[in-house]
């Protein structure tokens, strides 16, 4: 692999990440402009983004801070306009998902600039960069960025405040309106009604200098990638959700034969953990096209497994309270069925400062380890 990428193409920070994350999914992407089949979240994150964006046009075009009833009809209109990949349950989803964005956010109509708002940095005569904005306001010397989320899971504020991406945002808001000097960045997780804001109190802003390694990640990532010729395969988190595993260099490399597998060195550990990763993707995919063909067909079964949708009877006790007060008064002792799982009590006690102390006199360490990966870079949609 000894292709380049052309510097007169565009930059971004979908670009910055994807190299990152895999540089030869990079350029599958990039350089050899290998088609993908885009997930249904992403065609689902895309057609909300859509959909937002003539909303707040609508907004603004007819000089209201909110209409609740015209979400649906857009997302209609824009859904019956052309395909767009998702079918009728998904449009229910989404028509879900914005009246209640719709139902608790205002439009101010003093400071919107606009909706997926292209902003370009020239930063020589052959390197631009681009990034496109859900949501921008300027009020004088601040710029306010709206970033919209359709991910199932919430980011923390520390997450959200290491966002490199947001630094991005803020940096070219700078370079397109340079009378800009002070940022704050919501991101609106909109599945879930949260925004979470930086910095996280009204009022106040970043100032230049927080957002100003943003410059230094640029440049230092377009040297990176000007630099690249061997696009090696990086495999990790990002292999369950590649378009290209099928052609992926490092799925050649997944064959360990049989037998006891022994690792003895820190590159060999670091082989095993790739190749996990790979195999675990492609895991993935198998039951998920297994999953489509049982769901129409009913199980399969092959070499002593039955593979399809299996009933496991799930019984609960939902009033804890009333099945204590009756086994009781019956002359049952159930106190050693019952448990209190540590999601339940974190809950209680994050709720109930007096009931924490009393559990702290209580509690019992049973902590315990187990082998499996867990996530170390945090996901995103476009
Ligand atoms: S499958 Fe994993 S290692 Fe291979 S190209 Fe995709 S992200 Fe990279």
């Amino acid at each position: 692999m000894t292709a380049a990428y052309r510097r007169t193409t565009p930059y971004s920070f979908t670009r910055f990440d994807l190299f990152e994350t895999c540089p030869a999914a990079f350029r599958f992407k990039y350089i050899d402009k290998v088609p993908e089949t885009p997930s249904r979240p992403l065609l689902l994150g895309s057609f909300i983004h859509e959909v937002l964006e003539h909303y707040n046009k609508h907004l603004y075009g007819n000089h209201v801070q909110t209409d609740v009833t015209s979400l649906p009809l857009i997302a209609r209109r824009l859904f019956y306009a052309k395909p767009t990949g998702l079918t009728g349950n998904d449009l229910a989803e989404v028509e879900a998902i914005l009246t209640r964005y719709a139902g608790s956010h205002i439009l101010n109509l003093n400071t919107y600039a606009g909706s997926e708002e292209l902003m370009r940095w020239d930063i020589d005569d052959q390197r631009t960069v681009w990034c496109k904005v859900d949501e921008l306001h300027i009020d004088g010397d601040i710029a306010l960025i709206n970033d919209f989320k359709t991910d199932h899971q919430l980011r923390t504020r520390a997450e959200v405040g290491r966002d490199m991406q947001l630094k991005i945002y803020c940096w070219m808001a700078k370079q397109h309106y340079p009378q800009v000097n002070r940022f704050a960045v919501a991101l609106d997780f909109v599945r879930h009604g949260v925004v979470l804001r930086v910095p996280a109190k009204e009022g106040t802003f970043l100032e230049l200098d927080a957002v100003a390694d943003a410059d230094t990640y640029i440049r230092g990532m377009i040297q990176l990638i000007e630099a690249e010729r061997k696009w090696e395969p990086k495999p990790g988190a990002g292999c369950a959700w590649c378009a290209y595993i099928d052609r992926c260099p490092a799925i050649r490399d997944t064959s360990f034969g049989s037998g006891r597998v022994v690792i003895a060195s820190d590159a060999e550990a670091a082989a095993a953990a790739n190749q996990l990763a790979l195999l675990d993707a492609q895991s993935k995919r198998l039951k998920d096209g297994l999953k489509v063909w049982c769901n129409a067909a009913g199980t399969v079964e092959s070499n002593g497994l039955a593979w399809g949708f299996h009933l496991t009877p799930s019984l609960r006790i939902d009033d804890v309270p009333g099945f204590i007060h009756a086994a009781r008064e019956a002359g049952h002792d159930v106190s050693e069925l019952l448990a209190i799982s540590t999601d339940d009590l974190r809950r209680a006690t994050r709720r109930d400062a007096g009931l924490e102390a009393i559990a702290d006199d209580w509690l019992v360490d049973h902590s315990y380890t187990s082998f499996r990966s867990v996530k170390t870079k945090g996901g995103d949609d476009e």
